[in-house]
């Protein structure tokens, strides 16, 4: 299974920025055959900006773009929201849901983003769905029971579809330049892996991602780690050099 890299580009830059982006990564990948065999790619641009980074990447189709978001319905009046068919209709390979800026930001609960994948699911959308312990709750030594409980309400049953994409991010690791050991992380992969199984026999192996303060320097130890299947990237992915450094560890 190749890694997936994958950068959450949140609610940052202008369109000439992204633009600029997309363009440097394309640029620095183009001759790097051997890092589009190893890896997955994909971006999750403002979902303003997804026209323009589509355009971009015509022809090259090394890299995947999704949104950040989705609505949990599929059309009328829900003012500002974006639905999956929408995703759909514009080629979105995967979208990110249960962030936990949207968590906290948003009130999104597990049953929220159970309800959003499950639409995503139904629209042959991949889902990347965020868990992740608070410190409190990591110190209080429950990190596992926690990011159990958001397994267990959050992915929905998805028989036949085996595009389902858990993203680890332990919330006190985002944006911290702190991150757990590699042990903490190699037994977190290894519940969520073996807990999917237990939950969804028939549908095959996922990728589990792991996200916080993931960097270049960092990067190698993490993603060798045998159950993290990639990583998702906040901060270190607004740059070309970083993101496309955190694929080279791999
Ligand atoms: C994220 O927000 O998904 C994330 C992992 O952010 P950062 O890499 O900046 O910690």
């Amino acid at each position: 299974m190749k890694k997936l890299i994958a950068g959450n580009w949140k609610m940052n830059m202008t369109l000439d920025g992204t633009r600029q982006l997309i363009a440097n990564i394309v640029n620095d990948m183009h001759d790097d055959q051997d890092l589009m065999d190893k890896c997955d790619f994909a971006v999750f641009p403002p979902a303003l900006y997804l026209a323009a980074v589509r355009h971009s990447l015509h022809g090259f189709p090394y890299i995947s773009f999704g949104m950040q978001n989705v609505s949990m319905n599929d059309d009328g009046a829900h003012t500002g929201d974006l639905s999956a068919s929408m995703a759909q209709d514009s080629s979105c390979s995967y979208v990110i849901v249960g962030h936990s800026e949207r968590r906290a930001d948003h009130g999104e609960t597990n049953e929220i983003v159970n309800q959003k994948a499950a639409q995503l699911i139904s629209h042959d959308i991949a889902p990347i769905i965020c868990v992740g312990e608070t410190l409190v709750q990591r110190e209080a030594g429950g990190a596992l029971d926690v990011v159990e409980q958001q397994v267990r309400e959050s992915v929905p049953d998805h028989k036949n579809f085996n595009e389902v994409v858990i993203a680890y991010e332990p919330v006190w690791a985002i944006g911290t330049g702190k991150v757990p050991s590699l042990n903490d992380i190699d037994e977190m992969h290894a519940h969520i892996h073996r807990l999917y199984k237990s939950l969804f026999s028939d549908n095959g192996g996922i990728r589990v991602l792991y996200g916080g303060s993931l960097k270049p320097d960092n990067a190698a130890e993490i993603l060798a780690l045998k159950g993290v299947n990639g990583g998702l990237i906040g901060g270190a992915s607004i740059d070309a050099k970083s993101f496309l450094g955190i694929a080279r560890a791999v």
